[in-house]
């Protein structure tokens, strides 16, 4: 089948709190294409989170386990212009009987078929043929089945026959993964804080993610692994916009407070409640070391508090980091999100 692109598994679709429906709903569909209560099913999401990804790798692992299915993928705008073709050249029949012959059709982007109400109406009829016959629709979009505008109603409503799972924006975590995943199979090792720092700063869409590593790769000419994090904060400072941005009190705070899970204005209060004070202290010795402000500013900027404040919550976190495993993996963690800014 040549619309589908064997680059596209589950192998490598890394899973993740993002996917996590869409993708083990796409697996049931593959192991047993029509006969599930997801039909159609329906991946959808915004612009570079994996949709064609996904549906093409359910039509991979169709053809992988059952070689004889009819598996077509076709995108919408592909099968519109087919359609309008075929009304040129009379051969409609054609066009129809094609798509109702096969076992699996996966359609990508049926947003597209806003506006095109003819097209719409020969999908209806496919996709009922086929549903009936108990054959496998997969389809993908940009919206909810309820939020697609200029969609006729009879043709949503059969949307939401199945299953609508959706697609979201990746964890860190599961961007490092894709990351990762990606170095292996080209063969390439960055070094493990670049590949932190680019999953870190492209937090939209995997297709930039993937974008900005690939510049990176393009742009160099070092052996890979001689990539560090000034080179590269360098070579994505057009990708990344908000680059070697100056490390602020304000800033520290909101990373400190977001950490421990403490509202924001808190460390700037006068209480003595044990995770605050801690939150505080932190922040006071980060802002030492990270900021070129003084005590005296330091001080003023956590709650009005005096240089010898600071100097003290400097030196109790100095101790603790010596004597405590945990506080020190806490500090730490910190100080890797504020070098990631
Ligand atoms: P969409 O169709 O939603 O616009 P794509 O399926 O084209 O997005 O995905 C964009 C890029 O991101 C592709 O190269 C795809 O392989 C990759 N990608 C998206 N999600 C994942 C994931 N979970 N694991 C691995 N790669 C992914
Ligand atoms: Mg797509």
């Amino acid at each position: 089948d040549p619309q589908l692109n064997s680059n596209y598994t589950f192998d490598n679709y890394i899973e993740g709190d993002c996917n996590r429906l869409a993708r083990s709903a796409g697996y049931a569909v593959a192991a047993k294409p029509g006969g599930t209560s997801f039909n159609p099913l329906m991946v959808y999401g915004g612009v570079g989170l994996g949709k064609t990804h996904l549906a093409q790798a359910i039509g991979n692992e169709i053809k992988r386990n059952m070689p004889d299915k009819l598996v077509i993928y076709v995108s919408c705008e592909k099968f519109c212009q087919q359609f309008v073709d075929s009304l040129k050249n009379n051969t409609i029949n054609d066009f129809v009987n094609f798509y109702q012959a096969m076992d699996v059709i996966i359609m990508d982007d049926v947003h597209n078929f806003a506006g095109k109400e003819k097209t719409q109406d020969i999908f209806f009829h496919i996709f009922n043929h086929l549903h009936q016959s108990g054959k496998q629709v997969i389809l993908t979009s940009d919206k909810a089945p309820k939020d697609l505008a200029g969609l006729e109603e009879r043709l949503l409503s059969r949307f939401k026959w199945g299953l609508s799972a959706d697609l979201q924006i990746p964890d860190l975590e599961t961007r490092i993964a894709i990351l990762r995943k990606k170095m292996y199979a080209d063969g390439i090792e960055l070094p493990s804080e670049v590949v932190e720092y680019v999953a870190h700063n492209i937090d939209n869409n995997v297709r930039e993610l993937e974008g900005a590593m690939v510049s990176l790769l393009a742009q160099s000419t070092l052996n890979k692994k001689d990539i560090d994090l000034a080179l590269a904060k360098q070579m994505l400072k057009n990708f990344i916009k908000n680059t070697s941005k100056e490390i602020s009190m304000e800033y520290i705070q909101k990373l400190v407070c977001e950490y421990f899970e403490v509202p924001v204005d808190m460390v700037k209060s006068q209480t003595r409640k044990r995770e605050i004070v801690q939150a505080r202290q932190i922040s006071m010795y980060l802002s030492k070391s990270h900021t070129k402000s003084s005590l005296k500013t330091i001080g003023a900027f956590f709650g009005g508090r005096d240089h010898s404040t600071v100097i003290y919550a400097c030196q109790t976190v100095e101790d603790l980091i010596d004597t405590d495993k945990k506080f020190k993996g806490y500090v730490h963690d910190i100080q890797k999100k504020l070098k990631m800014s």
